[in-house]
């Protein structure tokens, strides 16, 4: 098995007298595709930001890549990218000077138009920002987490609102960035998506692991249990309708 690139001890966040995150463990291993499942409030984001060096913990180790947060969260940082909320670019600026000001407080010289080719947006280039799709906004700012080279991404729902196209498109895009050897830890409200994208998800609930493990293993345990599904399902969904009348082609996405 690979190397822990992220190891999770007895994490514990207490907001004033609510406990968020309870004593949670995992780790996560280099290379993988790591999906944080769960619904509004179970303590996802908490997590994550408490990994991501935004947020403090109350009590827990946390190991990335053998740094230890409480000694040396500036190294953290160095070795980590972080997808920001869509919100959180200036909408006037096009992409090369986004990238550049993201560059700028990285300390880092690049050329923008190479990160704009990872994510397709070179056509894109002096747009700005709030001229592009729901899809683009994601693609740009999953290229962005990439500036620093870092050996893992963390993804907040990068595919929430976005058409089915658009979906995939982002699909293969991290899983090329997985292919190219960063980790990537992802959360989603949306289980087909786990399905396909993540190799192991720990789904968290009332902020403590519930499951941890392969989505196949998952799937597997349920029906060992004797889980049926109401009715027989149809061997097509309608998304598959969807996708076979419009065809796998972006649009403006
Ligand atoms: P998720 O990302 O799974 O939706 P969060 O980590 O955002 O969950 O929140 C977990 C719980 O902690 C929720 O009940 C939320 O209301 C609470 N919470 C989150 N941030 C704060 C905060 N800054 N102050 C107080 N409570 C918070």
């Amino acid at each position: 098995m690979s190397k822990k690139i992220i190891e999770v001890k007895n994490l514990v966040k207490n907001y004033a007298d609510f406990e968020a995150v309870k004593g949670i463990n995992f780790d996560v291993f280099e290379g993988e595709i790591f999906g944080l499942l769960g619904p509004n409030g179970a303590g996802k984001s908490t997590t994550l930001e408490i990994i991501e060096t935004l947020r403090s913990k109350t009590s827990g180790e946390v190991i990335v890549d053998g740094i230890n947060l409480d000694t040396h969260p500036n190294k953290i940082k160095q070795i980590i990218g972080v997808q920001l909320q869509t919100s959180g670019y200036y909408p006037g600026l096009n992409l090369i000077e986004l990238l550049n000001l993201f560059a700028g407080l990285y300390n880092q010289e690049i050329d923008p138009y190479l990160f704009l080719d990872k994510v397709n947006l070179r056509d894109k280039a002096k747009s700005k920002y709030k001229e592009m799709s729901g899809g683009q906004k994601q693609r740009f700012s999953i290229a962005t987490t990439l500036i620093n080279q870092p050996k893992i991404i963390f993804l907040d729902e990068p595919t929430t609102g976005l058409d089915p196209q658009a979906r995939r498109n982002l699909w293969d895009l991290i899983k090329d960035i997985r292919n190219q050897g960063t980790t990537v830890i992802i959360t989603t409200h949306y289980m087909d998506e786990a399905e396909v994208l993540c190799d192991r998800v720990a789904i968290i609930d009332n902020g403590k692991i519930i499951a941890i493990e392969t989505p196949d293993k998952l799937i597997d345990n349920l029906v060992a249990s004797g889980f049926e599904r109401p009715k027989e399902l149809k061997k097509a969904s309608l998304e598959d309708v969807f996708i076979q009348l419009t065809g796998h082609d972006l649009r403006a996405d």
